[in-house]
């Protein structure tokens, strides 16, 4: 637990959040600001900056549930888009990493 990192004080449940899967190790919940009919993010619950940081198991752990999640809102039949913004180049605004599951519309890319 980081005491100033957000995603840290939603796992810690000090920060409410629409939580739609948990495990031991992830956490996955709907982004307060949706950029497609379905945005989640997946997160461990233990702090780590970015995608680059977590231990192999973490980062399997992640992906699994961001699988878990794409079918359990009736996205992973059609597709899905998995995100790790990274850095300041990449987008990132929280440092605590986070697995954007995107869906429900067409992500073609590059856009137009
Ligand atoms: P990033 O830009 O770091 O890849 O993504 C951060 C994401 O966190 C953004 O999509 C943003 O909408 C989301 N976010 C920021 N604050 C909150 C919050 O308090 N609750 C939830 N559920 N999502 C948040
Ligand atoms: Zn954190």
């Amino acid at each position: 637990m980081t005491a100033d990192c957000l995603f840290c004080r939603i796992v810690a449940g000090g920060v409410p959040a629409r939580v739609v899967h948990e495990t031991d190790t992830v956490l996955a919940f709907h982004d307060i600001t949706p950029q497609a009919p379905t945005h989640v993010l997946v997160i461990p619950k233990a702090h780590f900056t970015a995608v680059g940081d977590m231990d192999p198991a973490t980062a399997g752990d992640v992906l699994q549930a961001a699988h878990h999640v794409a079918k359990a809102e009736g996205i992973a039949e059609d597709g899905y888009r998995l995100v790790f913004n990274t850095g300041r180049d990449g987008g990132q605004t929280v440092f605590h990493v986070h697995c954007h599951v995107l869906g429900g519309r067409s992500l073609t890319w590059p856009p137009g």
